[in-house]
């Protein structure tokens, strides 16, 4: 089993025993996103991805860019399409490395192996639900990621299945992730008041690479509970006046931005601003594996710029737990009940 400090980077940050220790929990992270040479070492170990060159694997880290990060998705790819039994093993790994590190809710987004047919794919999905049967003081949900894509019928394929794994419990919402100029929420604006009518949270990732219009876009057409990244939230005034209206959570990503998403220092990242707000936002890793960040390595690069107490952490905590999708840890802390006149059901589109 990985230590806590299964990576080599904590971006520089001194450990800190106070957030270290705090209780927490994540909404955003990719299952694929957890590849690197230490998890595949280890379930090499164990038969699975042998044909992967860990060398060649190593020498593509560190992840600093967009383009690094595209060569390592390229390489990793071949090894992880249809390969649902590498992943479980690597998430086995990675829940105990987030227990040690007091997350007691995780929410992962699955990928890559929803061309699986049906029996096997149940099957798989039966493994996932009982991952962390043997873990204590960590739960997990699950959300399916779908790419954003111009291609209409493909997406609405997919769509056709997370609907059909969603009503058969295998599944607590849908993310949209991938490239924001693909497409428009605004182009499956039928497929996503579906989505609304069955009950499906959806969460979409929106303002990581392009403007405050993408946001509006998403939260107008998509129905979302809660955006990731969010990054130009504040170039509107009026979208935190929304988010703040309608309790839409923000899902958070430091490491991801500064390396992805052209945020140059932890200093300008909206998260400062939106604690500054009050809004409602998680801390999290979006793909741990590609950029050596943990959870523990994301609290300490936000308190390291600004200092917050324990009490600040469990309102984080609380925030994060009242936008989960799925069933909350047992006698943990709970959320918060929502402010007077906020609903707990999707927000309703922004009234232009
Ligand atoms: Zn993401």
């Amino acid at each position: 089993m990985p230590s806590v400090r299964q990576f080599n980077c904590d971006d520089g940050q001194p450990e800190n025993t106070m957030t270290d220790q705090a209780e927490k929990a994540e909404l955003h992270c990719h299952l694929d996103g957890l590849l690197c040479p230490t998890y595949i070492k280890a379930v090499q170990a164990k038969g699975f991805c042998s044909g992967l060159d860990l060398g060649k694997l190593q020498r593509l880290y560190p992840i600093r860019n967009l383009d690094e990060w595209s060569r390592l998705g390229e390489f990793l790819a071949p090894f992880v399409a249809g390969n649902g039994k590498l992943l479980l093993e690597v998430l086995r790994l990675h829940l105990k490395a987030l227990a040690a590190q007091n997350v007691r809710y995780a929410e992962i987004m699955l990928c890559s192996f929803l061309r699986t047919a049906d029996d096997r794919l149940h099957q798989l999905l039966h493994e996932y639900q009982n991952v962390a049967a043997d873990l204590t003081g960590i739960k997990v949900s699950y959300l399916w990621a779908i790419g954003r894509s111009p291609d209409r019928a493909r997406f609405e394929q997919k769509i056709e299945r997370v609907i059909s794994l969603w009503r058969q419990g295998y599944i607590h919402g849908l993310a949209l992730a991938g490239n924001e100029k693909a497409c428009k929420v605004k182009d499956y604006a039928d497929i996503f008041q579906r989505l609304a009518d069955e009950g499906i949270p959806v969460e979409i990732h929106a303002g990581e690479w392009c403007g405050p219009d993408s946001i509006w876009d998403a939260l107008e057409y998509g129905y979302p509970r809660r955006i990731g990244h969010a990054l130009s939230l504040f170039d509107d005034p009026a979208l935190p006046k929304h988010f703040e209206k309608n309790n839409v959570h923000i899902e958070f990503c430091p490491t991801s931005n500064l390396r992805l998403s052209g945020v140059r220092r932890i200093e300008d990242h909206p998260i400062l601003k939106a604690m500054d707000c009050g809004l409602s936002f998680s801390i999290n890793t979006d793909d741990p594996g590609h950029f050596e960040c943990t959870m523990n390595s994301e609290y300490r690069l936000l308190h390291a710029v600004r200092p917050f107490d324990a009490g600040t952490c469990q309102h984080i905590l609380r925030n994060s737990l009242s936008a989960a999708f799925g069933n909350l840890p047992q006698g943990r802390a709970q959320p918060d009940a929502p402010p007077d006149g906020v609903s707990t059901v999707a927000p309703s589109p922004p009234v232009s």
